[in-house]
């Protein structure tokens, strides 16, 4: 799941940030409204995390270019205002949610996760399962054969995707794209050292493989081919 963040105050944007890579969120940082606006018309997002004042382009205006592009990425208005007023204004141009600032980053997490779930029919579902293979999305819990996986946030991340994608040959610069954010070197072989960590812990011990390599292409997730 990629998400951007749209917010100038360096403290709140970095904590943000952390914190959502914590849980396993790809997270691309924009620091003002400019950037921001860019961004959420050029790059595909799962969610847009969107401050209202910001310098350059506010926040009425990054979404209201979005809903006018007909993009209807979930976004989640993130401010210090609370009148009335702006909550209204913000809800009329389309925004999903609103939270007023301070806030509590568990709320924050049980909003992103709640517009997630509603985003798009094909995330609708919490759970997963093929084969002996099973992923709770919310509580991001993994389990084969009913004994539990130990993976880490960005292992975690990575099987969803797969997961979401069942039988669908993903590249690695798709998979950077959606697990790692607009830094990742992809000259690096980051994907590939994740991935055999990913199948140490969950394909190595266990039958049927599930994690397949597709040559030249990438990886995909489904149960092995009948021969
Ligand atoms: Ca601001």
């Amino acid at each position: 799941m990629k998400l951007l963040v749209v917010e100038d105050e360096t403290k709140i944007a970095d904590y943000l940030r952390q914190g959502l890579t914590e849980e396993g969120f790809a997270v691309d940082l924009a620091r003002n409204g400019l950037d921001g606006h860019h961004l959420a018309m050029t790059a595909p997002y799962d969610l847009i995390i969107l401050d209202v004042m910001l310098p350059d382009v506010d926040g009425w205006r990054i979404l209201q270019s979005l809903r006018d592009a007909g993009k209807n990425v979930p976004v989640l208005f993130l401010t210090a205002r609370d009148s009335v007023a702006d909550r209204v204004k913000g809800l009329e141009l389309g925004a999903d949610d609103y939270l007023v600032k301070p806030f509590a980053f568990s709320e924050l997490l049980a909003r992103v996760r709640t517009q997630l779930r509603r985003g798009s029919p094909a995330i609708n579902a919490d759970r997963f399962q093929i084969a002996n293979l099973e992923l709770d999305y919310l509580c991001r819990r993994a389990t084969r054969s009913g004994q539990r996986i130990n993976l880490t946030a960005k292992e975690f991340a990575l099987l969803e995707l797969l997961a979401r994608h069942q039988g669908e040959v993903l590249s690695r610069a798709l998979i950077a794209s959606q697990v790692w954010d607009i830094n990742f070197d992809s000259d690096t072989n980051v994907i590939d050292v994740a991935i055999r960590r990913l199948r140490a812990k969950m394909d190595d011990d266990f039958e049927p493989k599930l994690i397949h390599t597709v040559r030249g292409m990438g990886y995909r997730l489904d149960l092995p081919d009948e021969d």
